[in-house]
């Protein structure tokens, strides 16, 4: 038994949690997310570098909430997906156990917000070079080039959603696109359709996104979504200072004001 399957095993002989979400191999040779509900089923549990999805995701569905006690297998973009989520008081301090993998592939129990804390800032890493060189690339450009750029990729949109689906960020009950009366977003795929819907999902998630990277790797025509939200993210870094999924007590700044708030950015 593996040193994973070991910890996992502990939580529910000792009735700690009632449902464990890790990863499995699938039958086409990869790796798919696995809910376990019982021991018996613990040597399916695996972790390698193909291990990627972001399993938080499914933290608010109602049919994983309904098992109660449950426990994850996390690296560092799940941790942070924890901490946010609980900044905007979606998760409270022991609803859920970790199993955070490091950047060596080790396994260790976390379980309170201030081990999730230290771990990641333990465990930062750096963005894949490719995307590196990409975010430079289009922050090189002229206003009008950058419209461009991100006018054609919204373009390919073939509003499949998909990058809504995978996000742990985008758990509205009722997400804007789906409301008809009145009708906010457009919902064909068409520049002015593609174009509403990009600008309210990258807003929603501006200073939100803990940058998983799952929306573009879900993204059936490869729109690079997750360098915008990265970039709204800097911004309001640079004016506010803050960054999300680092701590749980966040105060993200588009939801909070202070009585001595300068207005002189509303123009
Ligand atoms: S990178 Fe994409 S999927 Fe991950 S939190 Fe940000 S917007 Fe959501
Ligand atoms: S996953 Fe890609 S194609 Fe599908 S809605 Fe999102 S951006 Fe559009």
């Amino acid at each position: 038994m593996t040193e994973l399957q070991n910890i996992a095993k502990k939580l529910f002989d000792d009735g700690s949690i009632n449902l464990l979400i890790g990863y499995s191999n699938n039958e086409n040779g990869g790796t798919s997310a696995i809910f376990i509900d019982n021991s018996a089923d613990i040597d399916k549990l695996i972790y390698n570098e193909n291990c990627h999805q972001n399993l938080m995701v499914y933290f608010q569905k109602p049919e994983v909430k309904k098992f109660g006690k449950l426990a994850f297998v996390v690296s560092l973009p799940g941790l942070k997906s924890v901490l946010e989520i609980a900044s905007e008081n979606q998760i409270k301090d022991g609803d859920a156990y970790f199993i955070a993998i490091d950047k060596d592939g080790n396994p260790s129990l976390l379980q309170d917000f201030h081990q999730i804390e230290d771990f990641i800032t333990n465990n930062q890493t750096k963005p894949p070079m490719g995307l590196l060189k990409l975010m430079e690339k289009i922050n090189n450009m002229t206003r009008e080039e950058r419209w461009q750029y991100w006018t054609d990729e919204f373009s390919k949109c073939i509003k499949c959603y998909a990058c809504r689906s995978v996000c742990p960020l985008c758990y509205c009950t009722q997400c804007i696109t789906d409301i008809n009366i009145p009708q906010w977003i457009s919902t064909e795929s068409s520049p002015i359709g593609n174009l509403d819907w990009h600008i309210a999902r990258a807003m929603h998630l501006a200073g939100r996104c803990i940058g998983c990277g799952e929306c573009m790797k879900a993204c059936p025509v490869d729109i690079p979504l997750a360098l915008l939200t990265a970039n709204l993210n800097k911004s309001i870094a640079i004016h506010f200072g803050d960054e999300p999924g680092m701590k749980a007590d966040y105060k993200y700044p588009l939801s909070h004001y202070k009585l001595e708030d300068k207005e002189n950015f509303i123009r």
